[in-house]
């Protein structure tokens, strides 16, 4: 084998996996490894011979312009010019079908269908035999066949199971499928010229020293590789410009979701403030008075902490009202309101516009003396206040009527209300301009129960 230089391998051009030649003219394929385990164990050099087709590269082995076939079923037609080692790949057989045929029990009942069949196939020969019946259409190539199964012009297309899964995976064929399968595997050897029968004893020695091991890793590389085709780079990039662009997309969007969301809650919030003002002062508004009580009066009653409350009346608001003017009396809600909104200003404090010209406050924690001075700091600034409107001047005083204490447990913000307004009441009758402020029966006050007057 040394002295005889590289041995000439032909095969068929586009048999994936089983074999192909490749573009730059490299025997690839389970045949491939195959046929270079054995060179390298043998011990010599293999040459492929480029060929246009399997029938070509079978003529070529016959007319010696090459030295062997890498994979070839041994057939008595050929024997004449061929020698045959044993196989060592088993090729199962199917017949390929559109996708709406229904599966294929028995090959005999497809009598008077067309059937393609690679030509050249070694198969040919054992098919006629054993279904003397079945109409065989030779076609170029695999491809062919299966895309004249498509349209229609062959019923099926009779193929290895592999190299026909390999097609329709790798052009994505999606009206093809596997319709049923021959009874037949299709043994596969090394077909050598008969002219050198040494070539064919060396063979024959390697094919029998594949292990059974070495085989299936062979096969199992090549299934593999089918399975899982080259990764395709371009469309990955792809993938990942469109993955990339869907993801600008929605953080774009999310962002302007998010900016409009804030926008809406800064929007609710400022309206939900409206709600709870009242327009002419500015002060909050009876809404708010509500919502905010019932909050302080019982964080008051859980914590032992005094609740303070006091309702302000202008005193002799209509006449001020009738003397200069609904506007005059307007500004001078307004002036008093600013008032208030000092005096009250703290977190714990709140003022509301109570109605008409009626104001109320509430805080906790104060000392009722505290309160108290409070208020009447309050009273006196109003009663020093000028109001003036288009160089119209003019002074009010209030009246206050107030209770503090620290609620018990059954006690309800509205007592203290009702208690404060009850005081107010007291305060008019009792002359105007001046503070009623009441205190309830609490332990931890020193004050005693009852009503004190503090006169202006
Ligand atoms: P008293 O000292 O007893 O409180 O007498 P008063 O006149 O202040 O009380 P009265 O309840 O008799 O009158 C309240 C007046 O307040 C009547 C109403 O015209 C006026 N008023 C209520 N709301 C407004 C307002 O928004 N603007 C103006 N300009 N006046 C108002
Ligand atoms: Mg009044
Ligand atoms: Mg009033």
């Amino acid at each position: 084998m040394a002295q005889r230089g590289a041995i000439r391998v032909c095969a068929a051009p586009d048999w994936k996996p089983y074999e192909a030649v490749d573009n730059d003219g490299n025997h690839v394929g389970i045949a491939a490894d195959f046929t270079a385990l054995m060179a390298q164990r043998g011990g010599f050099v293999l040459e492929t011979v480029p060929t246009r087709s399997r029938t070509e590269s079978l003529e070529y082995l016959q007319a010696r312009k090459c030295d062997i076939l890498a994979l070839a079923a041994d057939t008595a037609e050929r024997k004449r010019t061929l020698d045959f080692t044993s196989p060592y790949l088993q090729v199962p057989n199917v017949i390929a079908t559109s996708v709406n045929r229904p599966f294929i029990d028995r090959i005999e009942d497809l009598k008077d269908k067309p059937l393609g069949l690679l030509r050249g196939s070694d198969f040919h020969q054992l098919l006629r035999t054993r279904y003397p019946g079945i109409r065989l259409v030779e076609v170029a190539s695999e491809r062919e066949g299966i895309a004249q199964t498509q349209k229609g012009e062959l019923f099926g297309y009779i193929g290895s199971m592999a190299s026909i899964g390999y097609l329709i995976q790798k052009e994505r064929i999606a009206d093809i499928k596997i319709g049923g399968r021959l009874f037949d595997d299709w043994p596969l050897g090394v077909a050598t010229r008969n002219d050198q029968p040494q070539l064919h004893a060396i063979f024959q020695k390697l094919v029998d020293s594949l292990e059974s091991t070495e085989r299936q890793q062979i096969v199992d590389r090549w299934f593999a590789v089918q399975n899982a085709p080259e990764f395709d780079y371009r469309l990955m990039w792809k993938i990942l410009a469109g993955a990339l662009i869907v993801l600008l997309g929605f953080l774009y969007w999310s962002q302007k979701l998010r900016r409009l969301n804030l926008q809406l809650a800064t929007a609710n919030a400022q309206l939900q403030e409206i709600t709870l003002r009242d327009p002419l002062t500015g002060l909050h508004n009876r809404k708010y008075l509500n919502e905010r009580i019932s909050e302080v009066f019982s964080l008051c009653q859980r914590n032992g902490l005094r609740f303070s409350i006091a309702m302000i009346d202008i005193d002799h608001f209509k006449d001020l009202n009738d003397r200069y003017g609904h506007p005059f009396g307007d500004v001078c809600l307004q002036q008093i309101g600013g008032i208030l909104a000092q005096y009250f200003q703290r977190d714990s404090d709140a003022v509301a516009r109570y109605g008409g010209e009626e104001f109320i406050v509430f805080l906790s924690a104060d000392s009722e003396s505290e309160f108290h001075a409070h208020l009447e700091r309050l009273r006196q600034q109003i009663e020093a206040q000028v109001l003036a409107l288009d160089g119209v001047t003019a002074q009010v005083t209030v009246s206050m009527g107030g209770y503090s204490a620290i609620p018990r447990q059954n006690d309800r913000h509205n007592e203290f209300v009702t208690a404060a307004d009850a005081a107010l009441y007291e305060a008019k009758n009792a002359g105007r301009n001046r503070i009623v402020l009441r205190h309830g029966t609490v332990a931890a006050t020193p004050y005693p129960t009852g009503s004190e007057e503090h006169p202006a």
